[in-house]
């Protein structure tokens, strides 16, 4: 079996401990991989503030450079990588080839980014100077769902800014990080980038630790809350980017074929284990039949297989914890709805679900109030679509959501009564590192990407000097 090591202060060294990786297509240990202790974690921490003063004062150009670097060895290394991402998560070969692609473009461009300081006032009476200065060492704590990609949402913007970094991957998807730990051991100069793995249990240590300026933290609501509990004691800087529940609203103008596609792969994408998927459908009473059964057509004839298997189109739930959570969803399907596709677990090993499509269900179920974060879409009926709207909007959540007209003035005006974070009309699910992306409400704090999200990574200075 290929090993694996943790990166800490420019070392690849075994974990105190191990622990078994799962491929979910098959449930067979994968590959064990090593597991750090506390120790680990503060040697990581150690290193990384030793790291911090020199890598703060190497010139924006050279650090812009490394994460250069590092885009090209991805690219370099891409089919074995995205091998390894589908065997560990679960996804189809072609979307884990789309994010190892994605994965360098963000490195590349968000390392391009500008720093740049502002002078507020310069005259006879004072000159004042606005700069961003490097935080220190920044945790990054990364989920399952795109265990490389949202790696790049953060670890440029963080080092370009003068940061050193600590990545914890999640349990069940660390494989491919620790590859890619491999590839930073040759590029950054020793501490700047390092990487630790847990078993969930090193999240909190990392969270309250006094040698930590910052976590970036991408996860559900529930534990978002506990790194802003964890993060008070050392009013550490955070951003949360968290679970959503986005509402997609399909008015009566569209032709239910047309938009067919783009909301059934808007909410299956990554077997539906996508924050920004789409959760819950408000279909206009007009098209609500031929809406539901397009859709229900794509479910049926939809692909689920192993990621590696040729003509895969949804791959597996990660991990058995999500795929016993995603059967109480299902279950709730059957009692409180219709079943127009799908509605079952595949009958062989591996977390597989049938992309399932449930109509006349309504608000005040699990399905529709909560996020499912798999492949089970409920399409909700309505008359007036201010009300809808409102339904809507009634969410705890308010990460993304979407309109679907061919009226544009109409669909201008509700995207912006939508409480959430980014709206699409007439599509789902696109995004870039140069279009700023956050939640609204309980889906998170701050911002990535763009210099918004570059920011988040620095302190504000101001320098006000006398004349
Ligand atoms: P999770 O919250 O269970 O875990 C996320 C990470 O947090 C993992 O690395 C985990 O080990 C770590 N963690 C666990 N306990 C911790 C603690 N007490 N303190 C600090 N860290 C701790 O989330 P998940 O199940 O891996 O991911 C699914 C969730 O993530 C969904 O709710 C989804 O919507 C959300 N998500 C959000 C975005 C976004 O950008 N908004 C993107 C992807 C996923």
């Amino acid at each position: 079996m290929t090993e694996y090591k943790l990166l800490i202060g420019g070392k690849l060294v075994a974990g105190e401990m191990t622990m078994d990786v799962i491929n979910p297509a098959t449930e067979e240990v994968l590959a064990t991989c090593p597991r750090a202790s506390p120790a680990q974690l503060d040697d990581a921490v150690a290193a990384a503030n030793a790291a911090f003063k020199g890598w703060a004062k190497t010139p924006i150009e050279d650090r812009r450079a490394c994460v250069m670097k590092l885009a090209d060895a991805i690219d370099a290394n891409a089919a074995d990588l995205a091998r390894l991402l589908t065997q560990e998560q679960g996804k189809p070969l072609a979307e884990s080839s789309a994010e190892m692609a994605y994965t360098a473009a963000f490195l590349r461009y968000l390392a391009g980014l500008e720093l740049t300081n502002k002078i507020i006032e310069d005259n006879d009476n004072r000159r004042v100077e606005q700069r961003r200065k490097p935080l220190g060492v920044v945790g990054l704590i990364i989920p399952w769902n795109f265990p490389v990609l949202i790696v790049a949402f953060k670890l440029p913007s963080a080092l370009l800014a003068g940061n050193t970094v600590i990545i914890k991957p999640a349990p069940t998807t660390p494989l491919t990080t620790l590859r890619i730990g491999e590839l930073c051991a040759d590029i950054f100069p020793a501490g700047v980038v390092n990487i630790v793995t847990d078993q969930n249990d090193l999240g909190s240590h990392m969270t309250a630790h006094p040698g930590i300026a910052k976590i970036s933290f991408t996860g559900s609501t529930e534990t978002g809350k506990k790194v802003m509990a964890g993060a008070a004691s050392t009013i550490k800087r955070i951003t949360l980017e968290l679970g959503g529940n986005d509402a997609a609203i399909v008015m009566g103008d569209v032709d239910p074929k047309v938009v067919a596609p783009g909301i059934f792969g808007g909410a299956t994408m990554n077997a539906g284990q996508v924050c920004l998927a789409i959760k819950r459908v408000y279909a206009h009473d007009s098209i609500y039949d031929e809406l539901c059964s397009e859709l229900g057509k794509l479910a049926d004839s939809a692909v689920v297989d192993d990621g590696l298997k040729q003509g895969a189109q949804i791959g597996p739930l990660q991990n058995k914890m999500q795929y016993e959570k995603v059967k109480t969803f299902l279950a709730d399907a059957h009692a409180n709805g219709t079943i127009v596709a799908g509605g079952q677990v595949e009958d062989r090993p591996g977390y597989f679900i049938r992309p399932t499509i449930v109509r006349d269900i309504t608000d005040g179920t699990k399905l529709v109030d909560e996020e499912q974060f798999g492949p089970i879409l409920p399409i909700i009926r309505f008359t007036d679509v201010e009300d809808a709207m409102e339904r809507a909007n009634s969410s705890p959540w308010g990460l993304g959501g979407s309109v679907w007209t061919n009226d544009r003035d109409k669909a201008y005006e509700l995207a912006c009564e939508m409480e959430s974070g980014t709206v699409w009309i007439n599509k789902h699910l696109d995004f870039g590192p140069n279009i700023p992306f956050g939640g609204a409400k309980q889906s998170g704090i701050g911002v990535e990407f763009a210099e918004e999200g570059l920011h988040e990574f620095t302190q504000l200075q101001v320098i006000n000097e006398a004349r």
